[in-house]
């Protein structure tokens, strides 16, 4: 406690807001934008005169990203230093949270391409150590993991708690990247297979979660007495729409209605919530979700976290943009 664990915090866990165009189809249907970015810090409710104002309807964050500005942006101010910590052994995570098209799978993907890039310039720059990365991919969809390297595997896979790497995920397919085009190539199977299992469900995207985990490792090349090895997991998390928590939280009682309810957000927000208070001993309950268990190495302890939180500015979704900047308020 004090201000070291602030200040500590501060670095550990970076929150960004990032606020979409009104979309092609908000503008035929005649949405309005009732979100604006006032400055680089500030977002603010500003519907049409005939609109009731409910509050909060100011935002304040240490960086906010208006409908102008890129993924480039998003990705140099603040997240890079997330991604690139797990070239050093630090385990990082970076989540996209928000509402069904608010613009998660969009930024991801750019993030994730950007990280890509980065890491590769790093290795070329660092002449001096050997580098491996392999990658995985899952989705966890109403708690049932599916890999997303292999298609074949038709059932949910097994988490196992493991005494030196704590919870593994059983049979996951790990693939050593050879190159920067075969991680590509690996990250884009991935993205094609979640969207395969959404044509067949019905949209599953809105309520799965992806995982597309880089395992890094390297080790100083030809001085045996200071071999120095650095291993740490890099998680781009695409997470379910948000819709499904703040509808839970805003009534309570649908808490106990099975189909309504998204465990691993739910539990996601809850770990937040408490790791972002400072609280990083203590009782956090990572146990009680497979998305939590998943991450858990990856969040919390000396992890690096980002969180971009996604906006659509349309009136429209005026109250679930609401509840996404309130989750963002408390995640920071
Ligand atoms: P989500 O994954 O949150 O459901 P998507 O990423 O699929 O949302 O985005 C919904 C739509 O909005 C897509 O057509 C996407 O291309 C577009 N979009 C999202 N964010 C932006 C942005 N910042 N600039 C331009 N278009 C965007
Ligand atoms: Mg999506």
């Amino acid at each position: 406690p004090g201000g070291n664990t602030n200040r500590a915090r501060e670095e550990k866990i970076v929150v960004t807001v990032r606020l979409r165009p009104l979309s092609k189809r908000e503008q035929s249907s005649k949405d309005q934008i009732a979100w604006e970015c006032v400055d680089d810090h500030t977002i603010v409710y500003n519907p049409g005169p005939q609109e009731r104002v409910a509050l909060p309807a100011s935002f304040s964050f240490d960086k906010v990203f208006g409908p102008d500005c890129s993924t480039e942006n998003v990705y140099e101010d603040g997240v890079k230093m997330v991604a690139l910590s797990s070239l050093m052994g630090i385990n990082a995570t970076i989540f996209a949270y928000g509402q069904t098209s608010s613009g998660k799978t969009y930024t991801m993907r750019g993030i994730t391409e950007k990280a890509v890039n980065d890491i590769y310039m790093h290795i070329i720059n660092t002449p001096e150590r050997d580098f491996r990365i392999k990658v995985s991919g899952l989705e966890i969809y109403n708690e049932n993991v599916r890999d997303l390297l292999n298609s074949e595997s038709g059932k949910s896979l097994k988490l196992l708690d493991d005494p030196e790497k704590g919870t593994v995920v059983e049979k996951l397919v790990e693939e050593t990247a050879k190159d920067d085009q075969h991680l590509r190539h690996l990250i884009h199977v991935c993205d094609a297979q979640r969207q395969v299992g959404e044509t067949a469900l019905n949209d599953t995207s809105s309520r799965s979660h992806q995982i597309i985990r880089l395992t890094i490792e390297s080790t100083l090349r030809e001085s045996s007495n200071c071999v120095r090895s650095y291993v740490a997991s890099l998680n781009f998390v695409d997470l379910a729409g948000s819709e499904r928590t703040s509808q839970t939280n805003a009534e309570g009682i649908r808490l106990r209605e099975g189909c309504h309810i998204n465990l691993s957000l739910m539990t996601l927000t809850t770990v937040i919530r408490k790791l972002s208070v400072g609280k990083r001993s203590g009782h956090i309950p990572y146990r009680d979700s497979k998305l939590t268990r998943i991450l858990q190495h990856s969040l919390g302890g000396n992890a690096r976290t980002a969180i971009i939180c996604t906006l659509s500015p349309a009136t429209s979704h005026a109250e679930q943009s609401r509840n996404t900047l309130l989750f963002a308020t408390r995640a920071k």
